[in-house]
């Protein structure tokens, strides 16, 4: 116990903090968010459109702009908000998805957040730390048998998975090659959801490969911050979280991601704050957000709080605050989770506006090589809404004709932070992915689909194969049967 207060009391570096606050003050103002909300009541439609058109651009929103949009009461101009929305996510990344899979490596914790299975005080949980072999035999699934190529890898806040831990897991990760039938799995991107990390710490990470940084904010609001965070907790500190993605961008660090958990706070004041968060990352760095994710906050165990909150989002608010956000940070990736049950994932994924989700997700610690088919509350942080397989996920986005990448290419070729920014901004990343992705699929079906997913699939391909023809240069064209050819001669 001495050992872990010391440890607490070394994690936040207040001079990491400071330097980037202004006149003492972080860049979240909430009488000023509240006092937007009001000045931009009753918008005109004429306006509404106005702010569409921005948006279509591929520019941020001012926050009188977004302010604008969560006062909208008329139904049909949400049906304008939404269809624009769709058209924003088609510009910049067109018919692609991407899927991930979460893996939980520590649930040991010692804070106390009152929303969580996981908080200190919450005794019915069972903690474990996977060893370093069992994450790989986890990788080894994921990559191996259910075919995904990105992960997203959770810890709690625990010296046991501090950042030397975290580095060797993301180590261990990237080392799992696994022989397929027909060519090998493997995890391509590995990004990471953990506590807020010093500079130095990060550093570390960005040396193994780190892929995105993500790190929720949880509410926005200081008050509501400060009572769901105890004292004494080192997530009680509002600006040592505020400010972690700017020391990772600081730290080379090349994708953050944000996120407010919905369910804590009014959801149009967290809306705000996404906003006002992504346009300080680019007014500081020239890079917003990677990807926003919009978490509703989900039953665990021996969690009453779940229950007992006023601010629980419902489904027709939690589609319009995802086109707001999808609107006021054009540019970004909109991550929607397995948290939320299939119908809901469905109908919000037709609607056009997401950008990855995750699949066969298992989170219980160890759940996917100890191969638990049930959830199980007491290992879990909370309660999962979708456990559909990967296979399953990629046939119905096939079937609405989505096309799935695994592509990593991006990433490895430099197309990282501000230079995809003017990519994604200018809808170029858009025909460039849409090659890769037509390959990566075809190699995915080839190892891992099922006979009914590879049909859906196929006519995917043809669609877009179609459509590539129209596009792009012959020579391009020319190139990319090659390869697809080769691909199916069994290539990797
Ligand atoms: N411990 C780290 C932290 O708090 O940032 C990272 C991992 S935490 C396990 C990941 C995220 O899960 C949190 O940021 C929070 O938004 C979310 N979460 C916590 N309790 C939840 C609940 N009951 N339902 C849905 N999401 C929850
Ligand atoms: Fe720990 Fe994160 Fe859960 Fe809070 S949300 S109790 S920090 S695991």
């Amino acid at each position: 116990a001495k050992e872990e207060k010391n440890w607490i009391n070394s994690v936040i570096k207040e001079e990491e903090i400071e330097k980037y606050m202004e006149g003492g003050r972080d860049f979240i103002d909430d009488e000023e968010i509240w006092e937007k909300l009001k000045q931009n009541q009753n918008p005109e439609p004429s306006r509404i459109r106005d702010i569409l058109q921005k948006s279509l651009s591929i520019e941020t929103l001012l926050s009188d702009e977004t302010a604008a949009l969560l006062n909208l009461k008329d139904p049909e101009l949400w049906q304008e908000v939404f269809d624009v929305a769709a058209k924003v996510k088609k510009k910049v990344y067109d018919n692609r998805i991407v899927t991930f899979a979460p893996l939980y490596c520590g649930n040991l914790c010692v804070n106390n957040c009152v929303y969580c299975g996981f908080r200190r005080d919450n005794h019915v949980i069972k903690r474990r730390v996977l060893t370093l072999e069992e994450v790989k035999r986890e990788a080894e699934v994921l990559a191996g048998e259910i075919g995904h190529k990105r992960l997203i890898v959770v810890y709690g806040e625990h010296p046991a998975t501090g950042v030397h831990y975290i580095r060797d897991t993301i180590e261990t990760i990237y080392s799992v090659k696994v022989k397929t039938k027909n060519g090998y799995g493997q995890i391509r991107r590995v990004n990471v959801n953990a506590a807020p990390m010093s500079i130095d710490e990060l550093k570390m990470l960005k040396e193994v490969g780190i892929g995105t940084y993500q790190v929720f904010q949880e509410t926005y609001h200081h008050d509501t911050y400060a009572k769901l965070h105890p004292k004494g907790t080192i997530k009680h500190h509002y600006q040592w979280r505020l400010y972690c993605h700017h020391r990772a961008l600081e730290a080379g660090v090349d994708d953050v991601a944000l996120g407010v958990l919905f369910g804590l706070y009014d959801w149009r004041f967290e809306v705000m704050g996404l906003v006002y968060h992504a346009r300080e990352l680019e007014k500081r760095f020239g890079i917003g957000p990677h990807t926003i994710s919009f978490p509703r906050l989900e039953p665990a165990a021996n969690t009453p709080f779940v229950q007992e909150t006023r601010y629980k989002v419902s489904d027709e608010d939690f589609k319009k605050l995802i086109a707001v956000i999808r609107l006021s940070v054009p540019y970004t990736g909109m991550i929607l989770t397995a948290r939320e049950p299939a119908h809901i994932r469905r109908e919000i994924i037709a609607s056009g506006m997401i950008t990855q989700t995750d699949a066969s997700t298992k989170i219980g610690i160890g759940a996917y090589s100890d191969r638990y088919t049930e959830q199980e509350l007491e290992r879990q942080q909370f309660e999962i809404g979708d456990p559909r397989s990967l296979d399953e996920v990629i046939r119905e986005l096939a079937e609405m004709g989505f096309i799935t990448s695994f592509c990593t290419a991006g990433y490895r070729c430099g197309r990282t932070g501000d230079r995809i920014m003017s990519l994604l901004k200018t809808g170029k990343e858009a025909v460039f992915c849409k090659l890769n992705a037509v390959l990566t699929f075809r190699e995915w079906l080839d190892d891992f689909a099922s006979e009914q997913t590879k049909e859906a699939g196929e006519k995917v391909i043809q669609k877009e194969l179609d459509e590539l023809k129209a596009k792009v240069p012959h020579k391009v064209y020319n190139k990319l049967i090659e390869y697809y050819g080769r691909i199916k001669n069994g290539e990797r």
